[in-house]
């Protein structure tokens, strides 16, 4: 990788990716082809973000598939390492992450994002980009990357980019391909519980509570979903809101059958 690297002129923008690439990814690799000369891609699934009882060992992979993707999508390099190339020795040194970790997937996935600024460092390191690109359906896995850039002065601009769903509204993401046509159809009550608590808030709703109640209905309905949580938080800090006043992030994970999806929305109470 070293090699290919140092052969790229120009600035570089890089989408860290676990590949199974979808729209959303092709989305990010069209803003990184906007705003720099080239594009690098990775593949890499990464086990230190996973935790043991998590989907590690049967998560979605078809490289020739992703590296027809990539190509059409115009990346310039894809860089795929293996487990031993990214790992060759026992770590010894690890990106230890704080309070921004302690919340919404943070309390469910312990160590995951920690083990995920650690990997993104090394990528970092290895692909010396001018521009990260991340995407907000992860939006807690991009504020805690931005935070730990600006903490540790790492030399890259963090751009995050609309989370971009399918038509019935649910977010597109790799783990869909593990959802049975039933639990596909039950799965776009996430987006629209999201969507019942924008408009409660647009309506003028102050109440977090009971806005959550309101909108928690949509999930209750869908026999195959279990709310892990929905919460409204600041979308800087992500501690939770009692009140709405300024812009908030509202956010869901939900099992679907076996399969754990996340979702989120901003809603900008000042425009
Ligand atoms: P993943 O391969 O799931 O780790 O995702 C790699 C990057 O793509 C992360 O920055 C994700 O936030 C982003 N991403 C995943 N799904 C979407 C989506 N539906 N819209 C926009 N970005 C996404």
């Amino acid at each position: 990788m070293k090699k290919e690297r140092r052969a790229i002129n120009g600035t570089i923008g890089f989408i860290p990716t676990m590949g199974c690439l979808h729209k959303g990814h092709v989305s990010l690799i069209e803003a990184a082809k906007n705003e720099c000369d080239k594009v690098i891609l990775s593949i890499f699934v990464n086990p230190l973000q996973f935790d043991p009882s998590e989907d590690f060992d049967k998560y979605p992979s078809n490289f020739e598939a992703d590296k027809k993707i990539a190509e059409n999508s115009g990346v310039d390099l894809i860089f795929a390492p293996t487990n031993t190339e990214m790992y060759p020795f026992e770590m010894n040194s690890f990106v230890s992450t704080g309070k921004l970790s302690g919340y919404l997937c943070g309390k469910f996935r312990r160590r995951h994002f920690d083990g995920v600024a650690t990997v993104v460092t090394k990528f970092l390191n290895i692909v010396t980009p001018q521009n990260t690109y991340f995407g907000q359906k992860d939006y807690q896995q991009y504020l805690i990357i931005k935070k730990m850039v600006e903490d540790l002065n790492f030399d890259t601009e963090i751009s995050v980019m609309p989370t971009i769903r399918e038509v019935d509204g649910l977010a597109v993401s790799s783990r869909n391909t593990y959802l049975s046509p039933e639990e596909r159809k039950a799965a776009t009550a996430i987006f629209r519980a999201l969507v019942k608590a924008e408009k409660e808030i647009i309506n003028g709703k102050k109440t977090v509570a009971d806005i959550i109640i309101k909108s928690m209905t949509e999930l209750e309905k869908e026999r195959l979903i279990k709310v892990q949580y929905f919460e409204i938080v600041c979308p800087f800090t992500l501690q939770p809101k009692t009140v709405i006043d300024n812009n908030i992030l509202i956010a869901i994970a939900a099992y679907v059958g076996s399969t754990r999806l996340i979702d989120n929305i901003i809603v900008d109470i000042d425009n």
